[in-house]
């Protein structure tokens, strides 16, 4: 049980403290995807208000253009217009005016590097054959005036008969978008992404020229983009560097631009890592303490136990040894009948049983005839053996398991018979005479010539007192000095008869 309590205070303590570090590890995912979601806002509103700043510009160009026309007169005046529209949107790179074939008509650029026409840009097919008056946003592309990568805006300009006129087209700089997304502290291994909702790369923090234009449509975040659309959160390993990072992403409300801004979750984690080996570490300590502790507790209680069944075998073999010394103590050791103190505790006892039940209770006394002679004849260790052989012929002839049998003195024995009257008394001591008789023990010194006894009897019934025991005692050795009188070898009753006592 000891050792199921520690067990179980352990694994307690190990549970808890297993559960704390998973929670803070997933407040840690939490804060960072709050972080995310934050970002992924500031990124979408500022994409969202660069390129509204671009659609407005073009609005008012192509308003200008539409009302003023485009004929090579009113061409001056679209330059002034077109830079002065550029000073007034920093986010612009440049804004341009094609004919109806693509061809640059003007432009707010001073120095224009490559051939000034745009007849297969994707933009201005879309413009030739879509005749809304909606801003179209394009893959980023190079453009034709400056060599720079750009994200191209552009308008359809109309004749006024709503035909085919031209597209006025505002670009905006990769490199605007790559410097504010610089701005964020991402971490080391953090990335945010700009693209178009076709998964074509407009720009990726850590920069790289060479992804611009990218097609990730196959990539697992444009996927999960695709499963919950507009926006979300998802933990994936990214393809391209093979770091695992958690994404937040959302569409631009107004343009088909998708913006994402990811968080590793290993720098994510990096804090809580440090914290958990340090609180691991105190951890192992305390639970080393608690394994010691908890160790020296089971061999406490182990050598308590085990001191307390020593114990108690101590104390039973005591018991045992007490048993056999009180035994001993009551007991003759020379002929292994009971001694005179068991006698005097034993005739106690039942005299004042005889009294309460109103009983009668019989004593013999036993004396070995010329016992004297018989050592004198035999030598002294013969009449030991002698007085052996004549207590166990006592103790085999049939006695009731309450008589009390003893040796009472030298060589004389007594017997105390409860319950038993004069006449049971005489008879007893008849049998037990007969008895020692029949052991045929040769005694030269005693006129019969063998080893015989005399046997005294009394016996007392109801109305008796307390103080008449001894009486009973001194009863029985007047009757046994009748039967010495009388010649030996003989039961006597007691005489005058005490059986008023
Ligand atoms: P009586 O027939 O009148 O009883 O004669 P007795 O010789 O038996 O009586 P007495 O009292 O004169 O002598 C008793 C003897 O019993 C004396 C003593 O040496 C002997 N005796 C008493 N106790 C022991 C004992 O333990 N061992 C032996 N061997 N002898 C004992
Ligand atoms: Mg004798
Ligand atoms: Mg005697």
């Amino acid at each position: 049980m000891a050792f199921a309590f520690v067990a179980l205070v352990i694994l307690s303590f190990v549970g808890a403290e297993g559960w704390s570090v998973w929670q803070a590890r997933q407040d840690c995912l939490d804060s960072a995807r709050v972080t995310t979601i934050n970002m992924t806002r500031a990124l979408t509103q500022h994409a969202n208000d660069t390129i509204q700043a671009a659609d407005i510009a073009l609005v008012g160009v192509v308003e200008a253009l539409e009302n003023d026309g485009m004929d090579e007169a009113a061409k001056p005046n679209i330059k002034t217009l077109l830079q002065r529209t550029v000073v007034r949107f920093p986010a612009l790179n440049t804004v341009s005016i094609y004919d109806s074939q693509g061809r640059g008509l003007a432009t707010s650029r001073t120095v224009i590097t490559g051939k000034f026409a745009i007849p297969r840009r994707e933009y201005f097919r879309y413009h030739a054959s879509h005749g809304d008056a909606t801003a179209h946003v394009s893959e980023p592309v190079r453009s034709v005036t400056s060599g720079q990568w750009v994200l191209p805006v552009s308008r359809r300009i109309n004749h006024p008969d709503g035909s085919f006129a031209g597209v006025a087209v505002a670009t905006i700089e990769i490199d605007y978008f790559a410097q504010y997304q610089n701005t964020f502290d991402i971490g080391s291994n953090g990335a945010i992404l700009l693209m178009m909702d076709n998964g074509t790369v407009i720009v990726r923090r850590p920069y790289d020229p060479a992804l611009i234009g990218a097609d990730l449509s196959k990539g697992r975040l444009y996927r999960a983009y695709l499963r919950t659309g507009e926006q979300g959160s998802t933990v994936l390993t990214a393809v391209l560097d093979g770091k695992e990072r958690l994404y937040n992403y959302q569409r631009l409300a107004d343009y088909p631009v998708i913006v994402s801004s990811a968080l590793a979750v290993d720098d994510v984690l990096a804090h809580w890592r440090e914290d958990k080996q340090r609180t691991t570490a105190i951890e192992a300590v305390v639970l080393a303490v608690l394994c010691v502790v908890g160790y020296r507790l089971i061999r406490l209680i182990d050598e308590r136990e085990r001191a307390q069944e020593e114990l108690r075998q101590a104390k039973a073999a005591l018991e045992v040894t007490n048993k056999t010394l009180e035994r001993l103590s009551l007991q003759d050791a020379l002929t292994g009948l009971g001694n005179r103190r068991l006698f005097d505790t034993a005739l106690a006892e039942e005299f004042a049983r005889a009294v309460r039940g109103g009983t009668s209770l019989a004593l013999l006394l036993i004396d070995v005839d010329c016992f004297k002679r018989y050592n004198d004849e035999y030598g002294h260790p013969a009449g030991d053996a002698c007085l052996r052989q004549i207590g166990d012929a006592l103790l085999r002839t049939g006695s009731r398991p309450g008589d009390v049998a003893v040796r009472y003195g030298g060589e004389e024995l007594a017997v105390l018979l409860p319950d038993t009257d004069e006449a049971g008394a005489i008879a007893m001591g008849e049998r037990f005479r007969i008895a020692i008789h029949a052991l045929e023990m040769l005694h030269v010194g005693s006129p019969i010539g063998m080893v015989t006894v005399s046997v005294g009897a009394a016996a007392c019934g109801p109305g008796l007192d307390s103080s008449s025991a001894q009486s009973l005692v001194d009863a029985a050795d007047t009757a046994l000095y009748t039967a010495k009188e009388g010649g030996r070898n003989q039961v006597r009753a007691a005489a005058p008869r005490i059986t008023n006592c």
